[in-house]
């Protein structure tokens, strides 16, 4: 009977990773059959919170001239219906290659120097700001101001706005690179089969009191879902690229951060399906609400994070307020320098993690996967842990928090998860199947 459940389960497993039959495509000229279906797919059923109510479909009702293929970040632009974001016919996007947020409008590619204004330097923002002169108090005046004029500059340039019942696909290595995503008061987009690499803000901020030392803070995320539902974002790959944090200087005694999230859901943002992504190499991940103000995301913030890897990243994997957050059947391999934490549980959130497997090294203790942010409660079943190249082992995350900090989280999030599209798998296969379908360049386009 046993066998029965996890071959069910594996099949489902393998459903998932292909996606529900889609209607037959019109022809789009140098796009595969494969490609045209995937780009129809919508969320399969019951696939997390995105499958709510009416569920994800994205671009599957595009008519054929709303399917393009892009090259460039005009064509890009030009794709999704242009910078307004308020381009709601429902059209499919297929990436080819590379496209560059920092391409300019001849197809050369900008530097920071090209998007600074004028009365911005680096050099004169460290000579205004060092806590040594100006003090520990939030930069101001014209230094600071020609800063985030800079800033607008560089988001109108990088930040690709998205509209509603949009569908973003990768074919086969297509990236972006120096872009964010930014999916913004709309409801019905699925980005799959990318790589998005080193979204880098040319202008990060000195935030003095952010911690005990201050931080550099960076505005940019690779994909931001804010004001927005029914969001599915599906075997992609996450990474900084050529431009890693350990390669930036130290200003001020603090790294200089120049990346922010992967995948911030923020500002009310609802019904988001994270699946079978690929995290490699980064620092913040996933932030889910991003104040602690008890007002307008109470009740949203629901967010599924599913068969993901995340692969050497340092904390938010995720960090949770306000929602309610499914993460299961995840491979986290975590540990190394800067490793900070994994599910970050904070004000009334309610993090409900089942069957994740964590392969950590050696020096991480497993107290410190969970970081309290104010919060109160966790659901955790089924964690299965291999460290320091030992066997695996279940393992209750939860109780061995409990014993090394206080004040304790309670065993109960307060809810149960009814959105899966399969029974969860035996944690030990998670490595395995995770492994073998999570990140782009594995569905069969
Ligand atoms: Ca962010
Ligand atoms: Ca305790």
């Amino acid at each position: 009977m046993r066998r029965t459940a996890v071959g069910a389960a594996l099949v489902a497993a393998a459903l998932a990773v292909t996606g529900t039959p889609a209607p037959a495509a019109p022809a789009a000229p140098a796009l595969s059959r494969l490609a045209q279906e995937i780009g129809r797919q919508a969320l399969p059923a019951k696939d997390g919170w995105a499958a709510e109510g009416t569920g994800t479909t994205g671009g599957a009702a595009a008519a054929p001239d709303r399917i393009r293929v892009v090259r460039t970040r005009a064509e890009l632009v030009d794709a999704l219906g242009g910078d307004n974001a308020t381009n709601a016919t429902p059209k499919i996007v297929y990436v080819a290659g590379t496209v560059d947020g920092f391409e300019g409008p001849d197809g050369a590619l900008l530097d920071c120097a090209d998007l600074a204004d004028p009365g911005y330097t680096l050099d004169g923002y460290l000579a205004a700001y060092d806590p040594a002169v100006w003090g520990r108090v939030d930069p101001s005046g014209p230094l600071e101001a020609a800063r985030v004029r800079s800033v607008a500059n560089q988001t109108r340039q990088t930040q690709i706005t998205v509209g509603a019942n949009t569908t973003i696909v990768g074919l086969r290595g297509a990236r972006l690179t120096g872009l964010t995503l930014m999916i913004d008061r709309v409801s019905n987009v699925i980005v799959r089969n990318l790589t998005l690499t080193d979204a880098r803000d040319c202008f990060p901020a000195w935030s003095p009191t952010d911690g005990d030392a201050g931080n550099w803070n960076s505005q940019y995320d690779q994909i931001s879902v804010r004001r927005s539902e029914h969001v599915w974002v599906d075997h992609n790959t996450f990474t900084d690229g050529d431009n890693p944090d350990s390669g930036q200087p130290v200003h001020f005694g603090r790294p200089y951060q120049v990346h922010d999230g992967s995948l911030d859901v923020t500002h009310t943002a609802s019904l988001v399906t994270a699946s079978w992504n690929r995290f490699a190499g980064r620092d913040k991940l996933m932030l889910i609400g991003s104040s602690n103000t008890v007002g307008p995301d109470v009740g949203r913030l629901k967010v599924t994070v599913h068969h993901n890897l995340f692969d050497g990243d340092l904390q938010r994997l995720p960090r949770v307020r306000f929602g309610q957050v499914d993460v299961h059947e995840n491979h986290y391999r975590l540990g190394g320098p800067g490793f900070a934490y994994a599910l970050g549980v904070g004000v009334q959130s309610a993090i409900h993690a089942e069957n994740n497997f964590f392969t950590l090294a050696g020096d991480v203790d497993v107290a410190d996967l969970i970081q309290d942010w104010g919060g109160t409660a966790l659901t955790e079943r089924g964690s299965w842990l291999r460290q320091g190249g030992g066997p695996a082992r279940p393992v209750d995350l939860l109780g061995a928090y409990n014993a090394a900090h206080d004040p304790d989280l309670d065993g109960d999030a307060g809810w149960t998860p009814t959105l899966r599209a399969a029974p969860v798998l035996p944690t030990p296969l998670v490595p395995l199947v995770v492994g073998a379908f999570a990140g782009a360049g594995r569905l069969p386009l």
